[in-house]
Parts: C-alpha cells; structure tokens; sequence
C-alpha cells in the first residue's frame, strides 16, 4: 500500500523538519527503500494490521476495484478479531509464547477464529459482539467463495458495516481494557522491530489511516461517511 513516510536523515539536515513522500509499504508494516534525496531507509509503522487492510479497501474503492474492496474489508475485520483476542488473552495474563502456539490451531481457518472472538467477548463484556448481518455476510460469501463482482454501493455498504463492527468492538475494548489494548499494540510494534535487524537507519513513524487506534484514543470514532466524505468517496 501507498502511504505517507517521512526520512528521518533529511529530516535531520532540516533542521528537524520532515518533508513527506509516498511509497510503497510492505505487508509487513516496513518500508525498504530510498527517500527522494537518495538515503536508505528501513521505516516501520505502527499501523496495525486491520488498519492498514482498511485502507486498502477504501483505495479499491477509489479505484473501481470493488471485488477488492470487499475481500480487503474483510480481511480488515478478520485481523482486527485476532487483535481483540490478543487483548482478551493479554488480559487474563496468557503468554505469549503460548499464544503463538494456539494461534497456531486456528491460523488458518477464519471461521475458529470468529468463534474464539465471539465467546471471549461474551465473557469478558457479558454480551455478544456486533457481528455482520446476515446480507452483508451474503454479499461476503458471494465474493469470496463465488467469484461474485459487488457494485460500487455493495462496496461501501459493506465497508460500513465492517467499520460498524470493528468500531464498536474496539469502543468495547477501550471502556475496560486499555492497558492491554496498549499492551497489545506494544507487541505488535515490537513484532515488527524484531524483523528490522541494523542495517539501515531505522525509525518508527505513524501513519494516518482511517482506522487508528491510537488517534481514536484521544480523539474519538470518524463516522464512515465522513470517512467517505475526506477520501473523496461520493456515497
Ligand atoms: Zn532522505
């Protein structure tokens, strides 16, 4: 995906000031690659991983890839069910060697994950998480499974609905489990520090997604439409 970077050595030379440029990230959160001034770079971001997927989305939708950008929102919910279960595990003090162990069983398969969101949401806030509907579930199948091409409005009816329910689980989250969703965003920082190593310059940037659990913090949920509204995206 796209996204804003800035060089941290022309940054410097600036005294301080960073200038933007866009490139490409990779699925792993890192940029590799050389700033417009030619300097080596390795960025990461601390975009997690349904945020970014978000994003991808929504540029599907811009560019008339609509099939894209249902699989892509979905995709989106899916890790953003894995990052509120590292939350709930987190909570009752699962390590994390051991989690990766258990992740392991259900990695491969969406549908285990679901369930293993659904019942530690239930347990943990006494009430079943929003889920998609059974249209929306529909248009999903239909384009995952069937080779289905959505239209422009099945896209963003979708993306709404998933918005609906990753904001809504993360709201739930935040009410009670901060610190682990801190935690929780700590580790994935740290997961892609550790594929870093030391060869170029390095530094961490955020980058402004839609979904941002970190703005989101201290500024509260964008509505999609005005998400919608900013990229451009007539509804
Ligand atoms: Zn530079």
């Amino acid at each position: 995906m796209r996204i804003n970077l800035i060089c941290p050595t022309c940054a410097k030379a600036a005294g301080g000031v960073g200038t933007w440029f866009i490139d490409t990230i990779r699925a792993d959160g890192l940029y590799t690659g050389k700033c417009p001034n030619g300097h080596d770079l390795l960025i990461g971001t601390q975009t997690l991983s349904h945020e970014m997927l978000f994003e991808i989305a929504l540029n599907a939708i811009i560019d008339g890839y609509n099939r894209e950008a249902v699989s892509s929102f979905t995709a989106s919910m899916e890790r953003y069910f894995e990052f509120a279960i590292r939350v709930f595990a987190s909570k009752s003090g699962v390590n994390a060697n051991l989690f990766t162990e258990a992740w392991r069983i259900v990695s491969n398969q969406s549908e285990r994950q679901l369930g293993a969101y659904v019942f530690l949401y239930l347990t943990e806030f006494g009430m079943p998480p929003k889920l998609l509907g059974e249209k929306m579930t529909k248009l999903r199948n239909g384009v995952v499974h069937k080779g289905s091409l959505p239209e422009r409005n099945d896209a963003i009816e979708f993306g709404n609905a998933v918005h609906e329910v990753i904001q809504e689980g993360v709201r739930q989250l935040r009410s009670t489990l901060v610190d682990q969703v801190n935690k929780a965003i700590g580790e994935n920082v740290s997961r892609i520090a550790e594929k870093m190593g030391t060869t170029y310059p390095r530094s961490f940037q955020v980058t402004s997604t839609a979904l941002n659990i970190i703005d989101d913090m201290s500024t509260g949920y964008k509505p999609f439409a005005q998400i919608l509204r900013e990229r451009g995206i007539p509804m």
